[in-house]
This record gives C-alpha cells, structure tokens and sequence, in this order.
C-alpha cells in the first residue's frame, strides 16, 4: 500500500469539497450584500449603546448621592406601605424623604413629620427636640449622604 497514494488521494477530495465552499458566489454575494450593510451600521451602533449603558452604570451611584439634595421617594415596605427612615423629615401624603433641616414638603406644601432616632416617636419636623425622651435633632443645612438602609446615623442625631 501506497501512503503517498493514500495522502494524495485524500488531498484531493479535502480540495474538492473545500472548492464548493471557496468557488466564489457572486450572486449569494450580492444577496448578502444589504445584510453585511445592515451589520456594518448595526453593529457599531450596538457597541455605542452598550458602550453608553456600561457610563450610564459607571456613573450611577455619583448620581444617586446627588439626588439626596432635593426630596427622594420613601422606601416601600413589605405592607405596601411607604417605610421612613428615622431622624429625617418625611411627607406621609406624597411619600417623599427630605434631607435633614427641611420644614415643608415642596408638592403639598404641608409641614414635614420626622421619627425621633431615639423613641421612634413622630413629630412635626418643625420641633427639634422630641418631646418624649429629650432628643435634641441636629439639623445641617448642608446636604449629607444618606445611605439607602432606613437606620438612626450615628452623626446625625446627639443627646441633650
Ligand atoms: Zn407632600
Ligand atoms: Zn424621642
């Protein structure tokens, strides 16, 4: 038995099939033609969008720490109902949380409530002492960021 024969042999039938594949086909080319412009414009579109949702995420956090300067909506809770983080002012009708030395909600225009960090007793946002255990509120005119957990801040309330 021949090997060369053998390898030849093989050799040819790898080229005949493969030319049923190379053998150009101009009109199949041409069919293709508006898909591979299609893919041309699609695909670097695509990569725009992906590249502008990967900033989009990037950025997201640096927008969420300034959107504590104005009000924000309460969180949820598992009733339905909206949950307020304690020691800061909340609007119970608009379910809005206001950052720390707000007075008066910016919808309705009614005063704002606060949950004492201490007792968890309401009152009005206006009185910044609890009347209940004596907590004096802290209220800073500057913006702070607030975590999204619903907690007492260790830096924003202090005891009489
Ligand atoms: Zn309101
Ligand atoms: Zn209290």
């Amino acid at each position: 038995m021949n090997l060369v024969d053998v390898l030849n042999g093989i050799w040819n039938q790898i080229l005949e099939i493969t030319s049923l594949f190379v053998m150009p086909d101009w009109g199949g080319l041409i069919g293709l033609l508006p898909v591979l412009v299609v893919l041309g414009l699609v695909a670097p579109f695509l990569t725009f969008v992906a590249l502008g949702t990967v900033i989009y995420l990037v950025r997201k956090p640096r927008v969420r720490v300034n959107y504590v300067e104005g009000p924000r909506a309460a969180e949820i809770g598992p009733g339905g109902e909206p949950v307020f983080p304690v020691g800061l002012p909340y609007c119970r009708r608009d379910a809005l949380v206001y950052p720390s030395g707000t007075h008066r909600c910016e919808t309705c225009h009614h005063q704002l409530a606060v949950i004492c960090p201490m007792c968890g007793l309401g009152r009005s946002a206006l009185i910044d002492t609890c009347t209940n255990c004596g907590l004096v509120l802290k209220v800073r005119n500057r913006s702070v960021a607030v975590p999204a957990s619903a907690g007492p801040k260790p830096g924003g309330a202090a005891v009489a």
